[in-house]
């Protein structure tokens, strides 16, 4: 048995879902193709239909422009922004007010998925596509609303991700997922609790070379975990009040 965590409370949709061991899923029309393959892909994304007037807040992430001043030093763990789409990772973001990807990553989800033979389902919702600011490319209107099934302290959770077509943009956790998860963030040395799911384990998260901290979609998080004696509380002292 599977208990599902819902990162957000379900709502009813209207969709098509799938398993990841069954064909790919478009997450553009639904089809039976990676998103990449659409033959939708070069029309014009949506009806003007959809949710026009909602719109996702976010701070969007760009890849730092190189330092050349500064030497390079190569860490054996880091990801660099596009690669962290290859590995099937999502940016935590405490700026983005909903979790967004794009169709890129998400397609890149499911073959690893399918790769580790992982039966993870992908719900997708069709009448549900924000639109969005991104950066200096206006205003940019999702293709559709994922709720991806992610592994989670050996559970299966689910994340709900507003998917766009900008190529090879990576995932990024809302800080709506954040709290949801309980989610306590130690910046200096990018250890996490997440109090909603266990807290009882602290969770050594990985850093990309952007310095932006990492969440896998793919694995679980907790994979990289270490037991406590106690249970997070709260920063406070436990004699506070
Ligand atoms: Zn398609």
């Amino acid at each position: 048995m599977r208990k599902s965590r819902q990162f957000y409370p379900a709502r009813r949709e209207t969709n098509v879902k799938w398993k990841s061991d069954h064909e790919p899923k478009c997450f553009r029309c639904g089809g039976n193709h990676t998103t990449a393959n659409c033959p939708q892909r070069d029309k014009n994304s949506k009806p003007a239909s959809a949710n026009v007037g909602q719109e996702v807040h976010f701070t969007f992430v760009t890849e730092p422009e190189a330092m050349e001043n500064k030497p390079e030093v190569p860490t054996q763990d880091a990801f660099s922004l596009h690669s962290l789409v290859n590995a099937g990772k999502a940016i935590i973001d405490g700026g983005a007010t909903a979790s967004v990807g794009s169709a890129d990553a998400l397609d890149q989800v499911q073959r690893i998925n399918k790769e580790l033979g992982k039966q993870r389902d992908v719900t997708l919702d069709f009448n549900s596509s924000p639109s969005f600011r991104f950066g200096n490319n206006g205003k940019t209107q999702c293709l559709s609303t994922a709720q991806l099934e992610v592994p989670l302290a050996e559970k299966t959770g689910k994340m709900k991700i507003h998917v766009h077509d900008i190529p090879q943009q990576p995932v990024l956790l809302s800080i709506a997922a954040l709290r949801s998860l309980g989610a306590v963030i130690d910046f200096s040395d990018d250890t996490c609790i997440l109090k909603h799911i266990d807290a009882s384990r602290v969770i050594q998260l990985e850093r990309a070379t952007s310095g932006h901290q990492v969440f896998p979609l793919t694995q679980d998080i907790f994979q990289n975990s270490k037991q406590r004696h106690t249970s997070f509380v709260s920063l406070f002292d436990s004699s506070s009040e």
